[in-house]
C-alpha cells in the first residue's frame, strides 16, 4: 500500500481502468448490503467523487463501521469499469486504512438539507460540502483568471497598502488602526486623543480602496492592478456588502472613460468565459443544485454588447417606470444615488443585459472623479449585473489640479494628507482612468450564490468576525 503515491481524485477519474491507484479522502456517503459496501469519497480536487467498491468479507468489521459520512481514509486498489456509479471508474478496495473518525452523531454536517444559514455557523467544516468545494475551487480558478488577463496585457501587479493615513472615498467607513490603550488614551492639551502618541505617530486605518495609491503606480508604470483584501466599516446588512471583501482595482495611464469601459467589458467577459471553460463541472454543479438558469445567464452576458448609457437617461427610464406604476421602494429622481431595485430595474427589466451607467452627478460620486464640462456630473461608470446590481465602479480621474483642489475644498475635505495625489497632478500629471470590480460580487454572478456570505471562506459582517 505504501509503494504507491497517492493520485487527486480529480486525475483518477481520467484513468484507464487496470490501474493500480492509491487515494485519500473524505467519505460522502457509504451505502451498501451485507456482502458489499459503496462508498463515495471526495478529496476536494474535483466536484466528483470516485466510487470505492469494499468487498466486506476482505476487511475488518470494526474498521468498516468506523468509516462513516465525513471520516477520514486512504483506500488503495485496482481501477476498474464502472456500470452504475456515474462515473467511468470506480475502485475495487484492496487496502484501506482509517485517518480519522468522524461521530456521525455529532457531526454536524450530514447528507441532505443543511440551509446556508446553518452551514455558516459551521465554517470550518462547510468547505467539506460540495456546495462550498464548487464555490471555493471556482473562487481560486477566478483569481488565477485575473492575474493571467492582466499578465497578458502587461499590467504590473501593484500593492497598495493595507494600513493608511489616508482616505479615499472621503465618505468611507473605516477601520482604525491602533495600538493605544483603549482604557487610557493619550490625550493632547485640548484634551483630543493623541494619535502622535500612537503606533504610526498618527491616526490611520484599514484601507477601503487601493485606487489613490495606485494611481501613483500608473503614473510611473502605465497600466498597473492591486488584488487584495478591502475594508469597510459599514453597517449595512445586506446579501451584497462585506466588512472585509477583496477589490481588483485596475489603474491606466493615457485610458479615458471609452477606453476604461472597453477593458472593463473585456475583463468580465473573460472571466466568465475562464469560468465556463475551465471550472465547468462545479458551475454546473451549481447550475442544478440551485440556479437552473446559471449558465445560460453566464453564457447570455457573454453575448451581448453591454448598454452605455448616461445616468440622466437611466433616471429618465426610472421615472417612466415609476408613471406607469412600477413599484420601487426608493425614490428616484435626478441627484439621487441608485440603489439596487433601480439598478436590477434597468438590467433585468428594462435592457435584459448589463448596462454601464455613465455621467453620474457629482455630488453623489468621489472627488477625484473627472468633472465634465456641464458642471454637473462627473466621468463615473458604474457596471451593472443582473441579480447583482452594481459590480464594477470607476471613472476617468480628474486630471487638472485646479479643478481638484476646488473640488476638494467644496467637499470640505482636507488637503492636509492628499498632498501627494495632488503632487501627481502637478508634476507630468497624465490622462488616466480605473475601476474597482468586487471579487465577492463577480464571485456570487459567477456561481449564482445569493448570499455574498457564501462565497468567502470568512466573511466579515456586522456582529460576526469567527475563526
Ligand atoms: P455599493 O454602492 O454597492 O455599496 P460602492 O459604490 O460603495 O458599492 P465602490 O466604492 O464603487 O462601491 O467599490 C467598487 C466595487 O467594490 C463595487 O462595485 C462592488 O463590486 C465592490 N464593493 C463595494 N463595497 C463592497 C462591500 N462592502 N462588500 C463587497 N463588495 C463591495
Ligand atoms: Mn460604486
Amino acid at each position: 500500500m505504501s509503494e504507491l503515491k497517492r493520485t487527486k481524485i480529480k486525475n483518477i477519474l481520467a484513468m484507464a481502468p487496470g490501474t493500480e491507484v492509491l487515494a485519500k479522502g473524505w467519505v460522502r456517503t457509504k451505502r451498501g448490503n451485507k456482502d458489499i459496501a459503496f462508498i463515495a469519497l471526495n478529496d476536494g480536487s474535483t466536484i466528483n467523487n470516485i466510487q470505492i467498491v469494499v468487498d466486506k468479507a476482505k476487511f475488518d468489521e470494526g474498521l468498516l463501521q468506523k468509516i462513516t459520512t465525513g471520516a477520514c481514509i486512504s483506500v488503495c486498489g485496482k481501477l476498474v469499469e464502472s456500470v452504475g456509479s456515474g462515473q467511468a471508474v470506480e475502485i475495487q478496495a484492496a487496502g484501506m486504512e482509517l485517518y480519522g473518525e468522524c461521530d456521525p452523531m455529532r457531526y454536524p454536517i450530514q447528507k441532505k438539507g443543511c440551509t446556508m444559514e446553518f452551514l455558516r455557523t459551521v465554517g470550518h467544516f462547510r468547505p467539506r460540502t460540495n456546495t462550498f468545494g464548487a464555490v471555493l475551487r471556482i473562487r481560486n480558478q477566478m483569481a488565477f483568471a485575473i492575474h493571467e488577463f492582466f499578465h497578458s496585457k502587461g499590467f504590473v501587479y501593484w500593492h497598495s497598502p493595507l494600513i493608511t493615513a489616508a482616505d479615499c472615498e472621503g465618505a468611507g467607513e473605516m477601520f482604525q488602526v491602533t495600538t493605544m490603550d483603549l482604557n487610557n488614551l493619550p490625550r493632547d492639551k485640548k484634551g483630543n486623543i493623541d494619535y502622535k502618541e500612537d503606533f504610526f505617530g498618527k491616526l490611520t486605518s484599514l484601507t477601503v480602496s487601493g485606487q489613490l495609491e495606485a494611481e501613483i503606480g500608473a503614473m510611473a508604470l502605465g497600466e498597473v492592478y492591486t488584488f487584495g483584501p478591502t475594508f469597510r466599516a459599514e453597517n449595512s446588512n445586506t446579501p451584497r456588502h462585506l466588512a472585509e471583501f477583496w477589490m481588483v482595482e485596475p489603474e491606466m495611464a493615457f485610458y479615458d472613460i471609452k477606453d476604461n469601459m472597453d477593458i472593463a467589458e473585456e475583463f468580465i467577459k473573460y472571466l466568465i468565459n475562464y469560468a465556463l471553460t475551465n471550472c465547468y463541472d462545479d458551475v454546473k454543479f451549481l447550475n442544478d443544485m440551485y440556479d437552473k438558469e446559471l449558465i445560460e445567464r453566464l453564457q447570455g452576458v457573454l453575448k451581448e454588447d453591454f448598454v452605455r448609457l448616461p445616468y440622466t437617461e437611466g433616471i429618465k427610464l426610472l421615472e417612466q417606470a415609476v408613471a406607469e406604476g412600477h413599484k420601487f421602494e426608493f425614490p428616484v429622481g435626478w441627484g439621487t444615488d441608485l440603489q439596487s431595485e433601480h439598478e436590477r430595474y434597468l438590467v433585468e427589466h428594462y435592457f435584459k443585459k448589463p448596462v454601464i451607467l455613465t455621467d453620474y452627478p457629482k455630488d453623489i460620486k468621489a472627488f477625484y472623479m473627472k468633472q465634465n464640462e456641464d458642471g454637473k456630473t462627473v466621468r463615473a461608470m458604474d457596471v451593472l449585473f443582473p441579480k447583482i446590481g452594481e459590480i464594477i465602479g470607476g471613472s476617468e480621474r480628474e486630471a487638472d489640479i485646479k479643478k481638484l483642489e476646488t473640488r476638494i475644498d467644496e467637499l470640505g475635505m482636507s488637503r492636509d494628507t492628499l498632498e501627494w495625489y495632488l503632487d501627481l497632478r502637478r508634476f507630468g500629471s497624465a490622462p488616466h482612468s480605473g475601476f474597482g470590480l468586487g471579487f465577492e460580487r463577480l464571485l456570487l454572478f459567477v456561481t449564482g450564490m445569493s448570499n455574498i456570505r457564501d462565497v468567502i471562506p470568512f466573511p466579515r459582517t456586522p456582529k460576526n468576525a469567527e475563526y
